[in-house]
């Protein structure tokens, strides 16, 4: 059995080289870059208004009085000639005449026919929005490792780029152990209990924009057990394993798993929930089998598996956030594992929920942050810090 910075260390030290693929923008959100992005072109692509009103050649003797000569849409590609004291009406978006040196936003004016008259002072460049002023062509638009938000894929679009290296997230299999499982919409025969943690595994999963899943479902059986661990291990970068990896006599996952050459990475953590998590490789799959309570599989996966996922990933996170907050109770600790409390941050302050049972998943249900209470720590009073991680929405 080994600790939990044992446990996080040996997972932080796991080398994986994700493959890189050239997809669709489109098809790319969420995912992380594989190469830095170089700006095609200038952004903006020529001098442009960043209001509707009038761009002005400004008169040397700083009259207030114009002679507006044409007009510039957005889109429009005619560049009027200017004088010194004529401009154009313009509209936000368009391209700038060459020879306007300012634009005056439309309230600063009043109008008639084809004069205007400011009521403003006016400076040079004012709401002209300046070649290359958000990027120049060659720059860096965004480095490797930048996780595609909505943002950043506008961003991207907006460059005229369609299509984008990314690192390709990896092929996840899921295995449910367990004689008494039936699926949710099934009858509920006595002694029986609706299998929740795949499609708990799923959901998560699939937030971290996974979608290339295999579900495989088996009975507490040895053999079974085996091969369908090993046919898992033969097309999947990481598999999941949910339950058996106990030590009662039904537990048949840890002897498949060394009957098939895995290599055991660690085995057993002293925390609570979680203590029967297993983790490993065979040939190029990383292995976890997370114990069947529900909440101790959802736990181990945000502390554990995350990282690795991230990895594989190609981002840089490293896990949940962690933070500083304020218990709002004494918590004191039975026993001698780390812990990890299911529990409710409001603001500054953290609250330790009720019901801390690996097998109740109600309280994960409405907690939004996970509390770490370290081993050599055994009773934390109300008002001091504690280690709280941020669970994602
Ligand atoms: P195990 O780790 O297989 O000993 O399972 C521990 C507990 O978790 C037992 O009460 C199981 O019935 C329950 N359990 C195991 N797998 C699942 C699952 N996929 N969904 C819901 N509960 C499960
Ligand atoms: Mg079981």
């Amino acid at each position: 059995m080994i600790s939990v910075p044992e446990a996080l260390f040996i997972i932080s030290s796991i080398h994986y080289a994700p493959v890189s693929k050239n997809v669709f923008l489109k098809n790319a959100k969420k995912l992380t870059l594989s190469k830095d992005i170089a700006s095609p072109m200038h952004m903006p692509p020529f001098r442009q208004s960043a209001m509707d009103g009038y761009a002005l050649l400004m008169h040397p003797e700083n009259t207030n009085v114009y002679q507006i000569i044409g007009e510039v849409k957005a889109g429009d590609t005619a560049n009027y000639r200017l004088k010194p004291g004529q401009g154009v009406r313009i509209f936000t978006g368009a391209r700038v005449p060459d020879d306007a040196d300012t634009i005056v936003i439309q309230e600063h004016v009043s109008r008639s026919d084809d004069t205007i008259i400011i009521n403003k002072e006016i400076h040079k460049n004012q709401n002209i929005r300046p070649v290359g002023e958000q990027i120049k062509k060659g720059d860096c638009a965004l480095v490797k490792g930048t996780t595609l938000t909505p943002a950043a894929i506008g961003f991207l679009a907006g460059l005229g780029i369609n299509k984008v290296d990314v690192y390709v997230p990896p092929k996840v299999a899921i295995i449910t152990t367990g004689n008494e499982l039936v699926a949710p919409g099934e009858a509920l025969y006595d002694g029986k209990i609706y299998e929740s943690n795949s499609i708990q595994l799923e959901a998560v999963l699939e937030q971290l924009s996974i979608k290339n899943i295999t579900k495989y479902k088996v009975q507490d059986e040895y053999q079974k057990t085996k091969k369908t661990i090993q046919e898992a291990i033969q097309s999947n970068d990481l598999v999941l394993i949910s339950g058996g990896i106990s030590v009662g006599d039904y537990d048949f996952v840890k002897q498949a798993l060394q009957e098939l050459n895995t290599e055991e990475l660690f085995y057993k953590i002293k925390q609570k929930p979680g203590k029967p998590l297993f983790f490993g490789k065979n040939g190029s799959s990383l292995i976890f089998a997370l114990p069947g309570n529900p909440a101790s599989s959802l736990t181990c996966f945000y502390i554990y598996v995350l990282p690795v996922i991230e990895k594989m990933l190609g981002t840089f996170n490293t896990g949940l956030t962690r933070t500083m907050k304020i218990i709002t109770t004494d918590f004191i600790k039975k026993g001698d594992r780390a812990q990890f409390l299911k529990a409710k941050v409001h603001n500054e302050q953290v609250e330790i929920l009720e019901g801390q049972s690996s097998a109740m998943l109600y309280t994960y249900a409405i907690a939004n942050a996970l509390v770490y209470i370290p081993e050599a720590i055994n009773k934390v009073s109300k008002g001091n810090e504690v280690e709280t991680i941020l669970l994602p929405s």
